[in-house]
């Protein structure tokens, strides 16, 4: 369950992110700087927050521009299929990597070895699920939308809202869709006040979700440029927080092959 919006301006990616997820999931350790991990041949630093259930995340920017974003799939998330290489009696859940290494994985990758990295991954590995991946330099944005369904994976042109959530999915998603549109916000603040929005009332339909169970947990807003990346954050519920925390990262341009 998340909304994600983005816009383009003066060489300019703005993304915004409304993380929704129940009540009893552990509170997400807030953005920080991290290297690759110790065992990627690529030294690539990128901003995220961290999910300590998974260890992964949902959302992160890298230092040459390239965000990723996950959303759930929950039409097409499914029991795992079974795993030759997995023994018998492994737990259930031990058939899936957590969706949040994904993105981490993606981070990792440089700019221009993004369509080999898509290529190589075992999508079988993982739930089905929605990829954000947004290729921005100063010249361009390059912004799509991979569908794994849990069988095969395409991808298209990144829509500018997007959103997913658990409780009977069409409605929800529709009605936030339609309060986008309706919206139709131009500048970051009109963005900043879609993904607070309690339209059309207070609950679980509307973009600053709320419900028994689960609300919208943290919202972000990365900017890219050809300079830095700045990766804000509100720690809770949109509607109700004012603080939050900034990271930023020097933009490092991709290294030139070695002919
Ligand atoms: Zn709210």
């Amino acid at each position: 369950m998340c909304t994600m919006s983005w816009f383009y301006h003066d060489d300019q990616l703005e993304l915004f992110f409304n993380r929704d997820e129940r009540n009893t999931r552990s509170k997400a350790i807030p953005p920080a700087v991290y290297p690759s991990s110790a065992d990627s041949a690529n030294n690539i630093n990128s901003i995220y927050a961290k999910d300590p259930d998974g260890n992964g995340t949902w959302l992160g920017v890298n230092e040459q521009g390239l965000v990723v974003g996950l959303l759930n799939h929950y039409a097409s998330m499914q029991q795992p299929i079974s795993k030759q290489h997995l023994p018998t009696n492994a737990p259930q859940n031990a058939q899936f990597i957590s969706r949040g290494q994904l993105v981490l994985d993606i981070l990792n990758t440089p700019k221009n070895q993004l369509e080999q990295k898509l290529a190589s991954i075992n999508w079988l590995d993982y739930q089905a699920c929605y990829l954000l991946i947004l290729n921005s330099s100063a010249l361009q944005s390059n912004a799509y939308k991979y569908i794994w369904d849990g069988k095969t994976l395409n991808h298209r042109p990144l829509p500018k809202i997007v959103s997913s959530s658990a409780l009977s999915s069409e409605g929800v998603v529709g009605q936030r869709i339609k309060q986008y549109t309706q919206a139709n916000p131009q500048t970051i603040e009109q963005h900043l006040a879609y993904h607070r929005s309690h339209l059309p009332t207070k609950g679980p339909m509307s973009v600053c979700m709320h419900h028994t169970e689960g609300q919208t947990q943290n919202l972000s807003h990365i900017s890219v440029n050809s300079q830095q990346v700045t990766y804000r954050y509100w720690a809770g519920s949109p509607c109700q927080t004012e603080e939050y925390s900034t990271t930023c990262l020097k933009i490092v341009p991709e290294a030139v092959p070695i002919p």
